[in-house]
């Protein structure tokens, strides 16, 4: 049976936090009002999904890898998902017990980008697989029990607002892309991909900024801890599924006591002011390795005041 940490109340308290979370997680495993019936295809690059994530979790050498059934794979037409997720514009998500994945946004993408549907859709899949398998951490609050922590995010006591979103975002599609390319040649011939197709892949990961920027963090961290980058980048993955936080502490050796202020603060917020927009910008070139520590000390004085 699954178990959840829960912190937070009595013991008492913490059982019925986690028999609520038990009963969810089991409800989500069951097709939603209007989820189609699976295809044998769809079966396997479940299957596929499974074996490559978990290869790629044993390198890291991390245990506990959670193989998703078939029925916690929720592939969504645009009824379904709009049922479910009114007004949510995302391309999929993971839900506690499961992932759910908007056929018809993935669609437009993949139309829009002029890229494979079926191996965008995938790779939306084994995005939200990695988020699946990231540590979560729970807490009571009342009479709630609310995700703290899940992989690297972290959210308020209310549950709701979040912190290292953009962090999380580049890790988790550093995972994807890694995945995806050790398994080249299964994935080529399942999609039907040719060389060209393949070497534009980076078209098939949302978060290619993130990781851009997370790259500057590796260079800074590894060169901090007198180490080689692929080190650091190991250790950034492994820790977003044990759920080992020892790996932000020493962002804040390399740059600083106030950087990781500054990186929890880094988001994707649509329809932002042109001043958060500015906010944002100044946030992610404080992490760039042209920016002189000058700059920086500049930039947390203007944004921590
Ligand atoms: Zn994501």
């Amino acid at each position: 049976m699954k178990e959840f940490k829960v912190l937070g109340g009595t013991d008492h308290e913490k059982d019925k936090g986690r028999d609520a979370l038990r009963r969810e997680y089991e409800k989500n495993s069951f097709a939603f009002d209007g989820e189609n019936t699976k295809s044998p295809q769809e079966i396997k690059y479940i299957d596929n999904a499974n074996n490559y994530l978990s290869q790629e979790m044993s390198r890291l050498g991390v245990n506990g890898f959670e193989e998703i059934k078939p029925g916690q794979v929720h592939f969504l037409d645009e009824e379904a998902w709009d049922n479910r997720f009114p007004g949510d514009l995302s391309q999929g998500c993971d839900i506690l017990g499961g992932v759910c994945i908007n056929n018809e946004d993935v669609r437009k993408e993949s139309e829009e980008n002029g890229v494979n549907f079926e191996l965008k859709r995938f790779i939306v899949m084994l995005h939200e697989l990695v988020h699946f398998q990231g540590c979560q951490k729970f807490v009571n609050v009342g009479d709630t029990t609310y995700s703290y922590r899940h992989g690297y995010l972290a959210y308020n006591a209310n549950g709701e607002e979040y912190h290292f979103k953009m962090f999380d975002e580049a890790i988790v599609d550093t995972v994807t892309g890694l995945v995806a390319s050790n398994h080249a040649s299964d994935i080529k011939r399942d999609f039907g991909i040719n060389l060209e197709e393949w070497d534009e892949l980076k078209k098939y990961l949302n978060y290619r900024g993130s990781i851009a920027l997370v790259s500057h963090i590796v260079v800074k961290v590894a060169e901090s801890e007198g180490c080689e980058n692929a080190l650091v980048w190991d250790e950034m993955m492994r820790n977003h599924f044990t759920g080992n936080m020892m790996f932000l502490r020493k962002i804040e050796k390399a740059y600083g006591t106030k950087a990781l202020r500054l990186l929890s603060m880094i988001d994707f917020k649509k329809q932002q002011t042109k001043e958060e927009d500015e906010k944002q910008n100044r946030l992610r070139r404080y992490f760039l390795d042209e920016t002189t520590d000058e700059e920086r000390e500049i930039i947390t004085r203007e944004l921590l005041k």
